[in-house]
């Protein structure tokens, strides 16, 4: 598959700068410290398929997180072999196929255990029964989901462990500041978290296999807190957490370029307007580029008129209003500039660079959001080495019947 196939929108995915950017996570985390991936809303809006089959036999891997059931069937029906967990709370209508494709369930919920346990016994015979793997939720601060790590948690945790059906796989729990300077609200948090898990092995002679805690930040700014494993979500794609970070650890790639091309070009005098309710009005005469990208590729409509596009090596104004499916930029300053050519939305051009993070902040987003938000409407190509080794196209898959 070549990539010159993509002409109007494409998104270049490095699965070389993935690697590096895992490389650096092992680098960083102790020797006994496995990592899990994150890859919830299709890895950040870049294509969890590919990045699982890139990272998944590294013997550092423990193996995947995603958000939804959906996106854990997903991966294991790519062919994916490690543990893949759910963070979030699963419906039970997805239960009986998560158990059977040995998906891990996250569980903070009494009625969760009982619907589990009922599915599980309706699966196994004498032949073979099954178990529904676990990972406990643990409420440290966050305030999402999850049990307290006080008295009525600890029975919660002693239920868990009472159901044969059950097999308590880990035990985890989520930072809402870690991508903070102040550090005692995450300090405050581990130390609750580790306090629960010593009562765990101590009142309840039960050893937990996996206990995890740290997101990217974390890894970044909380050795302390890498335990058993570590769950790295936005470094692995080389966007930072936050500007508070420590930024000299590690030293991040960023995974994404995002490409349209120019479909149009022309001349414009002073007085004339550009786009949708006339926004921009030249002051002098300008040459103007209009691009086959738009808020339809979730390429964000409060950039109109604020953000940069590159073509030529040069930083380009994009003038008025961004549409569904096409944007107008200025291209005065463009030596040569030809219908047809390049423009680079994220990514490097020559000497200029245009960031996720440059563009969430611009458009009121950060750069989690403006990741995820990159629509279903721009194929992923992705390279290794200089090669395309895999292109997903969403058109081809939209159809869920
Ligand atoms: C999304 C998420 C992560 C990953 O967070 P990053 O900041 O992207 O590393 C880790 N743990 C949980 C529970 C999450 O929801």
């Amino acid at each position: 598959m070549n990539s010159e196939e993509y002409k109007r929108v494409c998104a270049r995915i490095s699965l070389d700068a993935i690697r590096s950017n895992y490389e650096g996570i092992k680098q960083i985390i102790r020797d006994n410290t496995k990592i899990m991936a994150v890859l919830k809303t299709d890895g950040y809006g870049h294509g969890a398929v590919p990045i699982a089959r890139e990272l998944e036999p590294d013997e550092k891997l423990y193996g995947f997180a995603l958000a939804t059931a959906e996106e854990a069937l997903i991966l294991r029906n790519s062919g994916i072999r490690k543990p893949l967990l759910v963070l979030g709370y699963t419906f039970p209508d997805a239960y009986e196929e998560l158990i059977l494709k040995d998906i891990s369930f996250t569980v903070f919920r009494e009625d969760m255990l009982k619907d589990l346990c009922e599915v599980v016994r309706n699966l196994s015979s004498t032949e073979y029964r099954y178990r529904a793997k676990v990972h406990i939720k643990i409420d440290t601060g966050m305030g999402r989901i999850g049990v307290k790590p006080d008295d009525s948690g600890l029975a919660f945790v002693k239920e868990v462990l009472s159901h044969e059906e059950l097999f308590v796989e880990g035990v985890f729990t989520h930072f809402a500041k870690a991508d903070e300077k102040e550090r005692t609200a995450t300090e405050k948090q581990l130390s609750l978290f580790t306090d629960f898990t010593d009562r765990i092995r101590d009142e309840l002679h039960y050893e937990i296999p996996i206990r995890h805690a740290s997101n990217s930040a974390g890894i970044l700014a909380y050795p302390e807190a890498n335990l058993d494993v570590v769950r790295a979500g936005i470094i692995l794609y080389g966007l930072w957490p936050s500007d508070e970070v420590p930024k000299d650890r590690i030293a991040l790639k960023p995974a994404l370029s995002l490409y349209s091309r120019i479909i149009y070009l022309k001349e414009i005098e002073p007085g004339d307007a550009v786009s949708y309710g006339g926004t921009y009005v030249a002051k002098s005469p300008r040459r103007v580029a209009t691009i086959s990208i738009g808020y339809g590729e979730g390429y964000p409509r409060a950039l109109s008129g604020t953000a940069d596009v590159l073509i030529g090596g040069r930083r380009c104004r994009i003038l008025g209003r961004i549409c569904m499916d096409q944007l107008m930029a200025d291209v005065t300053d463009v030596p040569g500039v030809a219908m047809g050519d390049r423009v680079t939305l994220i990514g490097t051009d020559g000497a200029e660079t245009i960031s996720m993070e440059e563009l969430g902040s611009l458009s009121g987003r950060f750069n989690y959001e403006m990741a995820c938000d990159l629509g279903k409407r721009i194929p992923r190509i992705f390279i290794r080495h200089n090669e395309v080794v895999y292109a997903k196209d969403y058109h081809q898959d939209l159809d869920l019947i």
